[in-house]
């Protein structure tokens, strides 16, 4: 389970508004992309959804369930950003259980849930090891081993790729997408990589300012953007 309903979602910090209204179904399963300027409000929506925002009104439902008063880590959703964020002084084991154990999980359950995690994302010979003797690939793939244990029903993902060169870019890429056939779960990611888009989603939005201008297959977008935004960050010829 994993659906996620966004109705009329506005956020504004001040004066400014930076979401103006999205209304979005995003089914159990699928693989989402958002994509847009810089700027545009994705990280926002994306932080909204986690409820590391407030939005100034509308309403986020997660399986049916409001989730306005619902704290970030009640969800059931995991945040991979582009900056790992990983603990210096943790090894990639502890930094991968730690959200395991605040939350109070008896340590043996830790343990098999990093082992589990690091067999899928092949960390098992870097788990003694601190994040400054990792590449920086390893590193993304431990921020979403972190993830992977609390097996959330939605993840989302905030350009995680963007910090990695370019063939731990495709790698990295389609470990995620392995992960989100074998994991199942439901997948939202911000890129401005039309190819991570193409390739990725089930559904890409584009957004433009606060508001969503298409949403659709990434094949949908191709043939028949909405307007020449769409057809400019798509890239089909219009
Ligand atoms: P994107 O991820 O699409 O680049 P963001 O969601 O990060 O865009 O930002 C959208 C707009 O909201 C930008 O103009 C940004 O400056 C503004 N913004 C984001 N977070 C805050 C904040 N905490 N306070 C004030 N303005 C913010
Ligand atoms: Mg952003």
């Amino acid at each position: 389970m994993g659906s996620l309903q966004l109705k009329s979602i506005r956020k504004a910090f001040g004066s400014h508004e930076v979401l103006k209204g999205i209304d979005l179904d995003v089914k159990d399963g699928e693989f989402v992309i958002f994509v847009g300027p810089s700027g545009c409000g994705k990280s926002t929506l994306l932080r909204t959804i986690a409820g590391l925002e407030d939005a100034t009104s509308g309403s986020v439902q997660i399986d049916g369930v409001e989730v306005g008063h619902v704290a970030p880590a009640k969800r059931g959703i995991a945040m991979v950003f582009q900056s790992y964020a990983l603990y210096p002084h943790l090894s990639v084991r502890d930094n991968m259980g730690l959200g395991l154990k605040q939350a109070g999980v008896p340590k043996t359950e830790i343990e098999e849930k990093v082992a589990k995690a690091a067999g899928m994302l092949s960390l098992d010979p870097y788990l003694a090891r601190r994040p400054a003797e990792l590449s920086g690939g390893q590193r993304q793939r431990v921020a979403i081993g972190r993830a992977i244990v609390r097996e959330p029903k939605l993840f989302l993902f905030d350009e995680p790729l963007s910090n990695l060169d370019a063939a731990l870019r495709v790698n990295t890429r389609l470990e995620i997408a392995r992960l989100h056939r074998s994991l199942k779960a439901t997948m939202i990611y911000v890129t401005h990589d039309q190819v991570e888009a193409m390739t990725l989603a089930d559904k890409i939005v584009v957004l433009n300012a606060g508001r969503i201008e298409q949403v659709g297959s990434p094949m949908e977008l191709y043939n028949r953007p909405a307007n020449l935004f769409v057809a400019g960050f798509i890239g089909s010829p219009q």
